[in-house]
């Protein structure tokens, strides 16, 4: 069985415990790979590597580091159907949105920060009448730990890696135990691409102690981290004290709002999507639906028409609309979810069940006897005629809930929404504004005035009109109250790695 090894000082090492953690295939259930089970020691070598390589990443120029970064692209696209199936695999994700989304979005995160650290320039102020000059430096922070969470692996694992490391800074990253896959094949890609030793070292294992290890260390200066609310408490509680800049992308609870001037068919089809892409395991999906009362009728009978249609399948297959939920943990908590929905006084429209096992598109033969090579070779993948076991569950829809229960005001992180009638701009305002969290929201309607006025009043980072997921990397990205701190994205990435330090120059 393939072990998933650390990347430490430019090599693929063993965990200094000796030990490994089961990795699950989703789908079946079944245990197919095994991960490094790192603690403090691995942390600590790897902080050594990203700080040994330090003065000199961090001197070499823009323009050799896009090329290198550039060289990691044509890597990932060559292998962009590995990896996808990789990720599928891992994740339980459809490898339709593997292929279409999640690697892509790999590729775009190193294009865009590979060319934008040559566009980055200093300001200088010329201080007129005191006779000097002043002009301030961007520098890269140091050694950074950057970690990531399981629903989007490798997107979100580079969207961070890719931007640190091209400010000049070194990075110690740790992808989720529950889907390491991409982020060991990053590791050999990198490789394979030169990155120079010590640049990126990445260390697997479990948050509470590989994770916390980054977080801890003096030596890191900075630490950018995707996940959930509880985490960044906890991140926060023990960074802050330190005094290490943090960005902390966190959880939501996104409301989706419908108003009955929309464009009706568009909106029904993106609302499918911004509900069950990845199984709702998307942090910008919509799970709180209010629909205007006039529309909410024919929109709750199509609706339900069109999530009782999706197809729950084999990830491997191409047609498979909903896969596998990442993991046994998460599936219960989906789980316990729904019944609460029940409790409180819900009432399921359509879904609302552990799913039968879907029928397996066959699968790739096991390729594990290439295990510690480095390059392109092939990841484990199920066996054809496996069974999927594994963690499926129907696409819910439930309605009759007010919009301040449980159900509607903590984060489920899956296939399950609930919709709402609603009367009035002002009161869908406050349903919508009611929850701790702020990460996104969507808003339809033909309206524009309404359409700026909603949006000026929403409480979240990001808010779409007639749109959902359409994402430009130049613009700010993250959430308000709850759902975090710091903005990646754009300039602000490289913003986050650097340090300004002006200097006064007296003529
Ligand atoms: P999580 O917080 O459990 O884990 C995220 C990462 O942190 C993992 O790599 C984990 O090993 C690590 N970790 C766990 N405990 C740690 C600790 N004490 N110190 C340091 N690291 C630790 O989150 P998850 O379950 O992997 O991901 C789901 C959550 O992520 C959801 O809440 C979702 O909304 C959120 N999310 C947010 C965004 C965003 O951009 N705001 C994007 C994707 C996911």
């Amino acid at each position: 069985m393939l072990n998933i090894e650390n990347y430490i000082g430019g090599e693929l090492v063993r965990p200094a415990s000796g030990e490994y953690l089961d990795n699950f295939d989703p789908s079946t259930g079944e245990v197919y790979s095994l991960i490094a089970d790192s603690d403090d020691r691995d942390v600590h070598l790897a902080v050594e590597a990203a700080t040994a390589a330090f003065p000199a990443w961090s001197s070499t120029s823009a323009e050799a580091r896009h090329d290198i970064l550039m060289r990691l692209v044509a890597l990932i696209e060559r292998d962009l159907e590995t990896l996808a199936l990789a990720e599928s695999v891992d994740q339980g994700k459809p490898v339709s949105l593997a292929r279409a989304v999640d690697i892509p979005r790999a590729v775009a995160n190193f294009k865009f920060y590979a060319t934008a650290a040559m566009h980055t320039a200093n300001e200088s102020h010329d201080s007129i009448g005191q006779n000097a000059i002043n002009y301030t430096l961007r520098q890269p922070v140091g050694v950074v730990g950057c970690i990531s969470p399981w629903n989007l692996p490798l997107y979100l694992f580079t969207w961070k890696i890719a931007p640190a490391i091209a400010a000049g800074c070194t990075v110690v990253a740790k992808p989720s135990e529950v889907t390491p896959m991409t982020a060991y094949l990053l590791s050999r890609l990198c490789i394979e691409a030169g990155l120079p030793a010590g640049v990126l070292n990445i260390v697997h294992g479990l948050g509470p102690k590989v994770g916390s290890a980054i977080v801890a260390h003096k030596d890191v200066k900075a630490i950018s981290f995707t996940g959930g609310t509880k985490t960044g408490e906890e991140i926060a509680r023990v960074a802050a004290p330190m005094f290490k800049k943090l960005s902390l992308e966190l959880g939501g609870k996104n409301p989706n709002i419908i108003f009955a001037d929309c464009n009706y068919e568009e909106m029904l089809a993106t609302t499918v999507r911004s509900s069950f892409s990845n199984q709702g395991e998307i942090c910008l999906c919509g799970s709180r639906i209010f629909v205007e009362r006039p529309l909410y009728d024919r929109f709750k009978s199509d609706f339900v028409a069109q999530v009782s249609a999706l197809k729950i399948g084999d990830p491997l297959d191409p047609d498979t609309d909903v896969g596998a939920i990442a993991s046994q943990q998460h599936f219960d908590k989906i789980m316990s979810y729904i019944d609460l929905a029940k409790a409180e006084g819900g009432t399921i429209l359509t879904g609302g069940h552990k799913s039968e096992p879907p029928a397996s598109a066959g699968g790739r033969e096991h390729s594990a006897s290439d295990a510690d090579s480095q390059g392109s070779a092939e990841p484990p993948a199920r066996a054809g005629g496996s069974d999927l076991n594994g963690w499926f569950i129907e696409p819910t829809v439930i309605e009759g809930l007010p919009h301040d229960c449980r159900t509607n005001q903590e984060e489920i992180f899956g296939p399950v929404v609930t919709i709402m009638p609603f009367d009035t701009e002002n009161e869908v305002l406050t349903y919508a504004n009611s929850v701790r969290y702020g990460l996104s929201a969507t808003v339809w309607t033909e309206n524009l005035s309404r359409a700026h006025r909603m949006a000026a009043k929403l409480e979240s980072g990001i808010v779409w009109i007639n749109c959902w997921l359409l994402r430009d990397l130049r613009t700010p990205f993250g959430g308000v109250k709850d759902s975090g701190v710091g903005r990646e994205g754009g300039f602000e990435a490289l913003r986050f790695f650097t340090e300004e330090k002006n200097v006064c120059v007296k003529l």
